[in-house]
Parts: structure tokens; C-alpha cells; sequence
């Protein structure tokens, strides 16, 4: 799950990380109201909330250049904002459709003397929490570690030891820190480390973290993904969702205890098992087909799931077809059929939809299939299925 820059913000100021003074607001109305607490005189910083980095050298659908406006009056910041307020922001990190902003941040803007990078993730290959920091702030990370990469410190973190002060150090010699910003600069990397493993975060980003002019550390960006698995003993951070920046047929899916991911492609499958599912989703496109989704009914689908499953997967107006891949085991295949018989009834299948079923009463489950009068082809194998599939979507479309 993730959240914006402004909740990413508020946290950061609990764990002790410094941050600009700012105000979020939801409406047009509220401007006015964010805008007379701050200072006259000062220039405010502009700042569109979506799930999505690179903003500031985004563009919005209507040509407007920038997600991120610094203004030198609140009259600017005013007309920023609304410009910005429920338009549609395209950066490199949205794809081509956007995100429609529906939060502006206004905030106090800093003098920058330099901009550094931090990032906390965690290492798959080591299993530890991993510190990325770097002198090159406010760039493409990937262009850094591309290009220069002797200007990017990473500092591994045993867990059960966590962050140790000679740790610190060494991001801070890596840094090249200045004595008089050291403190203060290893100070927030204890909070942004605290805070990434108290609320397990699968990410903390700040690019840049900046030394102002005057020199004090600053948090100017934010970026904080959580584990999903861990959600259920944060239920602060559950609240801080927001199902805008969210796909409404993942949102629907979640109901259901179904794993769901939207895809780009136009055959949908549904699976039971999430193995299983990649390599459904892998020999489609062997055979030359785009996958419409991911989704994993898990082991124990019931025929509610698998009703939910269908319509989540036909409210997708690209599906032109569905593959049903069940291998059974804990999942027996005369449950899925009925599944699958019982769904037909509530929702209209319009597409072509082909079967494959394995393993524990495939035959039962296949009779069910047979005597419901459904219109569907039925497979041996999942090749043979992913390659019916295929086929059958093409022809419809020719
Ligand atoms: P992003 O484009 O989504 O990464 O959004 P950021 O929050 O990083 O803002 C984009 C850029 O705007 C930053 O990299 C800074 O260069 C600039 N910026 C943001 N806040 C301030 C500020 O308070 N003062 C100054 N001078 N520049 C800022
Ligand atoms: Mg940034």
C-alpha cells in the first residue's frame, strides 16, 4: 500500500525527520484558508498528490507543464493549484493515462544548497533492510547508479541488530557531509530507519533530502510503500488509504480475498494458485497473447469468489476472452464448476471462455461443466488451453 507525500510527511515529523511546513486541501474552496497560514512574502511550494513519482517534470493532459510550481505569491499559488486540482498528471512513472490529482499540497519553500538521495528498501536477495544514499539528489536514481556509480553508498542492515551509529557514519562519510550537518543529517536517517521498520515499510524514499542554504536538513519529498502482509498491526497506516489512486477492480477484488492485479492485455485468466497463474499468464503470451490480469482465487475459492472473480474480470472492457486454469488439490475442480455454473447465472459471459481442469474430481467437475449447457471449449492441457485461447480471440477479432 502506499500513501502521499503529505501523510508520508506527517510520519516523518512523528519519527523525529524534518520536514517544510505544509498544508493539504481537497478543494478549491479550502485554498484561501491553506494559503492565509503561511507567511506573507515567502514562496510557497505548489505540489500535486498522486501515488506516482516525478512530478515535478510531469505534464498534465491539458498541456500544463509541471506537477510541482514554486510560487513567489499566494495569488500564483492559488492559480497553480487550481490548475492543478482534479486535472490529470502524466510523469514517467504514471504510464500514458495519468493520475487525476485530487490533493494539493501547498508547502513553505526552502533554500537548497544541496540535494541528496536516501532510500530504505528491502534487499531481496540478502533479506535485509538496505539503506541507498547518494551525493546526486533530485535525479533519476537508476541514471546515478547507471553513470556514477562510486556516488552511491549502501549500507546493508542486520535485523536483528538494526541500524548501528557506525553505520550512520559511513552513509555520512559516503555523503561527504560537512561537520556542521552531519548530526543533524544522521539524526533523520535514525528516524526515516525507525520509522521504516516500526511501520514495516517495504520503501521510504526522500529525493531529494536537502541541506538548505542556512544549513538544516530537510526532508523535501516523500515517498513510503508498507507491506501489505503487515497492514493488520498498523491499523493507522490502513486509514491513511486512499482508494482514489487505487484500481476499483482491485479495490472490488480485495473484498473477496482475491489476489488481483489489472493488466494491460485483453485475456483475462483465472487461477487458482499464484504459481500457477504467472506461468498461465506467461504461456499466453507464449502462444502470442497479451494477459488481461493476474488473479489468484487461492486454494480455497468458494463459488462467491468465483462469481466475484468473473465479474471483476467482465467489467474489464479489454477482455475479449477468459482462461480458466485450475489445477485441483485442496481446490477440488467439482467446487470450481459449480463455481463456474453458478456465476454464469449472475453474470453474462459474453466472451469466449476456455476451461482447463486438473487434478482432484476432475471428472465430476468436468461432467458438471458438460450437462450445464454453458458455452464454453474445454482443454487438455495448459498449453492447449492458453493456445484455444489465443486463438479464439483472434478469430473473433478478424
Ligand atoms: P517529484 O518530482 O515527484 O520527485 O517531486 P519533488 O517533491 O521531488 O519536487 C520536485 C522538485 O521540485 C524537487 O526535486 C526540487 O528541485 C523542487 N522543489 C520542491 N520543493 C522545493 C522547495 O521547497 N524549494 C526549492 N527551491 N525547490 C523545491
Ligand atoms: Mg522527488
Amino acid at each position: 500500500m502506499n500513501i502521499h507525500e503529505y501523510q508520508a510527511k506527517e510520519l516523518f515529523a512523528e519519527y523525529g525527520v524534518p520536514v517544510s511546513k505544509g498544508v493539504a486541501v481537497q478543494s478549491e474552496d479550502a485554498f484561501n484558508e491553506a494559503l492565509n497560514q503561511f507567511p506573507e512574502g515567502g514562496t510557497i511550494v505548489v505540489k500535486s498528490q498522486i501515488h506516482a513519482g516525478g512530478r515535478g517534470k510531469g505534464t498534465f493532459v491539458d498541456g500544463f507543464q509541471g506537477g510541482v510550481k514554486l510560487a513567489s505569491t499566494k495569488d500564483e499559488a492559488r492559480d497553480f493549484a487550481s490548475k492543478m486540482l482534479n486535472n490529470t498528471l502524466v510523469t514517467h512513472q504514471t504510464g500514458p493515462a495519468g493520475r487525476k490529482v485530487q490533493t494539493i499540497y501547498f508547502t513553505e519553500a526552502e533554500s537548497i544548497d544541496h540535494e541528496y538521495y536516501l532510500a530504505i528498501l528491502m534487499d531481496r536477495e540478502t533479506s535485509q533492510p538496505v539503506i541507498i544514499a547518494s551525493t546526486e539528489g533530485g535525479v533519476d536514481i537508476e541514471e546515478v547508479a547507471a553513470n556514477t556509480p562510486e556516488k552511491i553508498t549502501k549500507v546493508y542492515v542486520d535485523s536483528a541488530l538494526g541500524l548501528q551509529p557506525y553505520q550512520l557514519r559511513a552513509i555520512g562519510f559516503g555523503l561527504r557531509l560537512s561537520r556542521s550537518t552531519f548530526k543533524e543529517m544522521t539524526q533523520a536517517l535514525q528516524g526515516l530507519y525507525n520509522l521504516f521498520w516500526e511501520k514495516d515499510a517495504s520503501m521510504v524514499e526522500v529525493n531529494p533530502l536537502i541541506v538548505t542554504e542556512d544549513g538544516k536538513v530537510i526532508a523535501l519529498d516523500a515517498k513510503v510503500g508498507f507491506d501489505d502482509n503487515a497492514l493488520f498491526r498498523h491499523s493507522d497506516i490502513v486509514e491513511l488509504r486512499d482508494l482514489n489512486e487505487e484500481d476499483e477492480k482491485e479495490i472490488e477484488a480485495s473484498k473477496f480475498s482475491l489476489n488481483y492485479i489489472a493488466l494491460d492485455g485483453n485475456i483475462a485468466c483465472l487461477v487458482n494458485g499464484a504459481g500457477l497463474a504467472m506461468s498461465t499468464m506467461d504461456i499466453i503470451k507464449h502462444f502470442g497473447g497479451e494477459p488481461a490480469n493476474f488473479l489468484d482465487v487461492g486454494g480455497g475459492a468458494n463459488a462467491d469468489q468465483v462469481t466475484a472473480a468473473f465479474k471483476i474480470i467482465l467489467s474489464d472492457s479489454n477482455v475479449q476472452g477468459i482462461l480458466v486454469n485450475i489445477f485441483g488439490g485442496i481446490m477440488k475442480c467439482d467446487i470450481i464448476a459449480e463455481g463456474i455454473i453458478e456465476a454464469a447465472k449472475n453474470v453474462k459471459i459474453t466472451v469466449p471462455l476456455v476451461i482447463r481442469l486438473e487434478g482432484t474430481n476432475v471428472e465430476i467437475g468436468k461432467k458438471l461443466l458438460d450437462e450445464s449447457g454453458l458455452d464454453l471449449v474445454s482443454a487438455d492441457s495448459l498449453a492447449d488451453a492458453a493456445e484455444k485461447i489465443v486463438n479464439l480471440v483472434k478469430e473473433k477479432q478478424a
